[in-house]
């Protein structure tokens, strides 16, 4: 079957005045119809400038994607146009931000932002996106639409602005949502009811999802994939289940070794220790190797390469590498 979205040694960098900033280098990734990617890390590790670069969203300059394809249902989406893009945006894939005041237009309701996009990509009149407007607003559990749609962004709570962001995002029916930190700014409660909101909406219709987030509790909860990805670079990808039981990279591992549980709740978090590297300024060999507890003599000099281990794991890290003392059979 062919993918939704196949993302191949993609690299994004910027060169700015204190030179170039390796943000994203060589990631790939791919997506089924329907399925949910979680992609995890600290900050700094890439993850917004992932979702950046697959929707073109990329500030450029000073940005530039350097490296790499997209394939959008197996259209390379690098080589289309600026209108071209402007019609796969908000049609074929649409994304959603931690903080929608920022996304959100605050001098237009959210019911004409909603129809602006109905009007753009679908063949409608004006009274029947309102219409739908009105729906999409009742879908994503915003009481009262008939009335909220003439709200402005300000009038909204913070849980319901992202809604109305997840109504504009999904009313033309996208086959990929893209959802930066969506819950992060909100208070647990929230947070949970917006997860539950994207799960179920992506189950009615069949929308794949790439959940990008900091939280691997986040990860557990919705995707059925998760990469991890640290310093601009892949770190390990596999199903939730294999990752979660199983890590391979002693990066992942560190990072769920830092999630707090019934045991350990009690103690002081368990944090990695040391920082993510500079992306102008990365360390020689495995970007990880100033962090890691397993660190050898190959780690400090050459960066590892991906190993595909069983089915559709991937691991970057020496351990796996035959070089490194590894068994790639993992
Ligand atoms: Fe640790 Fe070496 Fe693996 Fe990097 S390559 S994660 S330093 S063991
Ligand atoms: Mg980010």
């Amino acid at each position: 079957v062919e993918k939704l979205l196949d993302v191949k040694n993609l690299s994004t960098y910027f060169y700015t005045e204190e030179g170039v900033v390796y943000a994203l280098d060589d990631v790939s990734f791919s997506l089924e119809k329907g399925e949910t990617l979680g992609i995890v890390g600290e900050s700094g590790s890439g993850k917004s400038v992932t979702a950046l670069s697959i929707m073109r969203l990329v500030q450029s300059p000073p940005g530039r994607i350097v490296d790499g394809k997209i394939l959008l249902e197996g259209d390379n989406i690098l080589l289309k146009s600026k209108e071209e893009m402007q019609d796969i945006r908000g049609n074929k894939m649409a994304m959603i931000f931690q903080e929608p005041m920022t996304a959100l237009n605050p001098v237009l309701t959210i019911g004409y932002q909603i129809m602006e996009s109905l009007l753009i990509h679908q063949n409608v009149n004006k009274n029947e996106a309102r219409v739908k407007a009105i729906d999409m607003l009742r879908k994503v559990g915003i009481p009262n639409p008939e009335k909220r749609i003439d709200d402005y962004p300000h009038q909204l709570s913070g849980g319901m602005r992202q809604r109305a962001m997840i109504a504009i995002a999904l009313c033309c029916n996208p086959s990929l949502l893209i959802c930066d930190e969506p819950t992060t700014a909100l208070d647990v409660t929230i947070q949970a009811q917006i997860l539950d909101l994207i799960n179920r909406l992506k189950e009615d219709m069949d929308t794949a999802v790439i959940m990008i987030t900091h939280d691997l509790g986040v990860v557990a909860q919705i995707s059925d994939n998760v990469l991890v990805m640290y310093a601009g670079k892949e770190m390990e990808y596999g199903s939730v289940r294999e990752v979660f039981t199983d890590p391979k990279h002693p990066y992942t591992e560190a990072l769920l070794a830092s999630i707090p549980t019934v045991e350990n709740k009690q103690d002081r978090l368990h944090v990695i220790d040391g920082m993510v590297p500079s992306l102008s300024n990365l360390p020689q060999g495995c970007l990880f190797h100033t962090r890691c507890g397993k660190c050898m003599e190959i780690c400090r000099v050459e960066k590892p390469r991906i190993t595909y281990l069983n089915g559709n794991r991937q691991v970057r890290c020496w351990l796996y590498e035959e070089r490194g003392g590894g068994n790639s059979a993992g």
